[in-house]
């Protein structure tokens, strides 16, 4: 079977790679890079090679960076005071994204999975003990996912937390809003349920 020749099929290799890139999705966007301009075609390697370069994990909070500190925790109008734990960048994001909570971060860059070989001491826990032991921490809220390995960390993280006084809380769960009772499941209606508040 003749082939598009190595150049163009190591390209449609290498992004059929991609996360969600089929074969046929990989071959089309080969041939649309091949036909738009260079400065185009230029661009795109441009910024795959720059977010290797040039992104790093922030000295702080580990959230990416292009800076020594990211543009969270330079941010002088944020409450310093509270850190948000997350699993991921992406957590981060969606968090902050709500414009409800206003403190800073800290991505522990995963969670513990002893059976996939993740440790605690693989994660950025050690960092987040040493920004609490250094002062000025009113409140640790730990906002992992609420999952087997989410839950496991969080206790992890608490305990850890214990002996340094600081205030730790966890992200409420239960109902999503805009939901039914009658189609939530037994796990979430028993949150929801152990999570009510007073009003
Ligand atoms: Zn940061």
């Amino acid at each position: 079977m003749p082939g598009y020749g190595r150049i163009i099929e190591d390209l449609i290799e290498r992004l059929g790679k991609l996360p969600g890139i089929g074969a046929r999705t990989a071959e089309r966007l080969a041939f649309h890079i091949l036909k738009s301009s260079d400065a185009e075609a230029a661009g795109l390697a441009e910024a795959i090679r720059n977010v290797k370069t040039q992104i790093r994990p922030c000295q702080q909070c580990f959230n990416l960076s292009e800076g020594d500190l990211c543009a969270i925790c330079s941010d002088a109008n944020r409450d310093h005071a509270v850190i948000a734990v997350v699993e991921q960048p992406k957590d981060l994001l969606s968090l902050d994204a709500t414009g409800v909570f206003r403190g800073v971060y800290h991505v522990l860059m995963g969670h513990i999975a002893p059976l996939d070989g993740i440790e605690a001491g693989d994660l950025t826990i050690a960092a987040l003990l040493a920004r609490v032991k250094a002062g000025g921490i009113n409140e640790v809220i730990l906002a992992t996912n609420p999952t087997v390995a989410g839950d496991g960390t969080a206790l992890h993280i608490q305990s850890q937390l214990a002996p340094l006084g600081v205030k730790v809380t966890r992200l409420a769960r239960g109902l999503p809003t805009g939901g039914a009772i009658e189609y939530a499941n037994k796990s979430i209606l028993s949150d929801a349920l152990n999570e009510r508040r007073d009003m």
